[in-house]
């Protein structure tokens, strides 16, 4: 019976790896899906600033462009000043020079005030730029690791099936069949380890000399309270 209930407690924690390993291939592919939104995000926001900065730059040329033609108005008005023949002449033309120049030097400041903003943000972008890099490698390492552990799982689940199925031919069937059907009903805990005269299932206190029994792992002893079998590991730290 001994060698029996070992089977049975390594069987019981295969069980219970290959259970965690069914929940992680179900939380995996989300949390990879989770953490490629963040980064999305991440890309999207210094992609905002770097658009708002070409639409400045545009702004900033379409202006320039439009203060040169203006220049060009005012090198063409002075150059018909030696051509007026009248006071009121030229009087009319030194006014249309005059406003031409007063529209061209507030053009010169909008754009200086556009470069000073260009110049702001492009700052800006380069902080912002350098703290989405580190996000971005920060999330790019956690799912290179989930990825890793998936892996992982994939050996450990080929290993650890082909463990079980020569345990299970290795167990007295009706010990198996009365461990799964155990399992089954508690929440995939079919042989359970006792600690200090109490089931690790259940968590209700064991009679005395049950306990005494139960650490000798020679003899079927079950939970009065869960029905699960009872094991003894040792007094060593089980996981
Ligand atoms: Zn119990």
């Amino acid at each position: 019976m001994k060698e029996q209930l070992e089977l049975l407690w390594e069987l019981q924690r295969i069980d219970l790896s290959l259970k965690k390993i069914r929940e992680e291939r179900e939380r995996f592919p989300r949390e990879i899906k989770k953490l490629d939104e963040r980064e999305n995000i991440e890309k999207e926001k210094i992609q905002k600033e770097r658009e708002k900065i070409e639409a400045l730059e545009k702004e900033r040329r379409q202006k320039e462009r439009h203060l040169s033609s203006e220049q060009e108005k005012i090198k063409r008005a002075e150059g018909r000043m030696f051509e007026v023949k009248t006071n009121k002449e030229y009087q009319a033309l030194l006014s249309e020079i005059e406003a031409i120049k007063e529209a061209s030097s507030r053009q010169e400041e909008e754009i200086l005030q556009i470069l000073e903003e260009i110049d702001e943000l492009k700052k800006d972008l380069s902080k912002r730029e350098k703290e989405v890099t580190a996000t971005i490698e920060k999330i790019e390492k956690e799912k290179r690791k989930i990825q890793e552990k998936m892996e992982q799982d994939d050996g450990l689940w080929k290993e650890q099936k082909e463990r079980r199925e020569a345990l299970s031919k290795q167990l007295k069937s009706d010990l198996f069949k009365l461990y799964d059907t155990l399992k089954e009903k508690r929440q995939g805990i079919g042989v359970v380890n006792v600690k200090k005269e109490t089931c690790q299932g259940c968590f209700v206190n064991i009679p005395p000399q049950m306990f005494i029994e139960v650490q000798k792992n020679n003899s079927l002893i079950r939970c009065p309270n869960c029905n699960r079998i009872l094991y003894w590991e040792g007094d060593r730290k089980s996981k």
